[in-house]
């Protein structure tokens, strides 16, 4: 039998086309453009229905409330389809896709978010070929995981992110192998995909106060001390390298202190594109680890924001989301 997928287009390039103020997009020419895509009614591609959302976003403006509106669409649509592409504006396709890994508690279907970096109105772009391959990937193999399909490359979508704002190749999981790749063949990496869960349970987020804090040589904290209230749940720090920060942490004291006071968990992550962030790895963390501050080891900070608003929506106590954040 003919496999069937939901397409949930949200906004975002793909789909965008040319207005006086640039790109834009617009109602209605997603399902045009898509049935102008000649290969998608080949007999070895699944049906599909396509869902717009209303209004469409430039993916700048996705909040928490849009992550669960995906999440909850696709509880609704779970068991009449195979698997489910969301066409997704690539700015914050990262944060989605991790968000949904997040709220998408035992799917044991694909979820693949792509999206383009040139609009399908435009005669060379790469939507048409990321779309092709989506479909082919969900609807014939088996990957029960929430994905991001981009530049030839099936990510996992908590590890992936966008490093390019002009290349085709837009994203990169650096610090986890692509779940498959497309060249002549589609080569699926089986040993890194995920064993599928059993029953679909959606974990909605809650609107938690969440911030990142990029530190750079000569930082002065005193300026984001106010930032730092009670209502502050989780903030993850951008570190150096393996997790270090200026001084050792003595020049970020008063933060860190606050953090402890109101009990706001910190996270540390790394700027690097690839490798962990470590705290007591260097002495220059020591201010963090005194300040019972957690590695974030080889998280994305996109995985860390969306990992902190999924266990603060559980309501756990805060040692516990210190335990599960690792
Ligand atoms: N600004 C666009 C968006 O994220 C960029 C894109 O889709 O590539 O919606």
């Amino acid at each position: 039998m003919k496999k069937r997928v939901c397409v949930i287009y949200t906004g975002g390039t793909i789909g965008m086309t040319r207005t006086e103020y640039g790109y834009a997009p617009k109602k209605d020419f997603i399902r045009t453009a898509l049935s102008e895509i000649k290969e998608l009614d080949s007999e070895e591609m699944p049906d599909y229905d396509l869902v717009e959302y209303d209004p469409l976003l430039d993916s700048s403006n996705i909040a928490v409330s849009h992550w669960i509106q995906l999440a909850e669409d696709i509880e609704k649509a779970y068991h009449q389809y195979d698997g489910f592409i969301i066409l997704h504006g690539t700015d914050t396709m990262a944060y989605t896709a991790s968000a949904l890994s997040f709220m998408l508690k035992g799917i044991s279907k694909p979820v693949i978010l792509t999206g383009s970096q040139i609009p399908l109105c435009e005669i060379r772009n790469d939507g048409r070929d990321n779309i092709i391959a989506a479909f082919m990937i969900a609807a014939n193999y088996d990957i029960p995981e929430i994905c991001l399909y981009f530049g030839n490359k099936l990510f996992r979508g908590n590890r992936a992110t966008k490093i390019s704002s002009d290349d085709l190749i837009a994203f990169d999981s650096p610090n986890y192998p692509p779940l498959a790749e497309v060249g002549v063949r589609i080569d699926l990496n089986k040993d890194n995909i995920l064993a599928p869960g059993k029953d679909l349970e959606v974990i909605k987020f809650q609107n938690h106060q969440i911030a990142v804090l990029k530190i750079f040589p000569g930082i002065q904290f005193e300026v984001f001390e106010n930032i730092m209230t009670s209502n502050l749940k989780g903030i993850v720090i951008e570190a150096f390298g393996a997790g270090n920060i200026p001084e050792g942490g003595r020049a970020l004291e008063n933060i860190l202190n606050k953090a402890i006071e109101n009990q706001t968990i910190v996270v540390v992550c790394t700027q690097c594109l690839k490798g962990s962030a470590i705290i007591g790895q260097y002495e220059t963390s020591k201010g963090l680890f005194e300040a019972g501050a957690i590695s974030g080891y080889d998280m994305t900070v996109e995985a860390a924001i969306t990992k902190l608003y999924y266990l603060f929506s559980l309501n756990y106590d805060i040692d516990t989301i210190k335990k599960l954040m690792v």
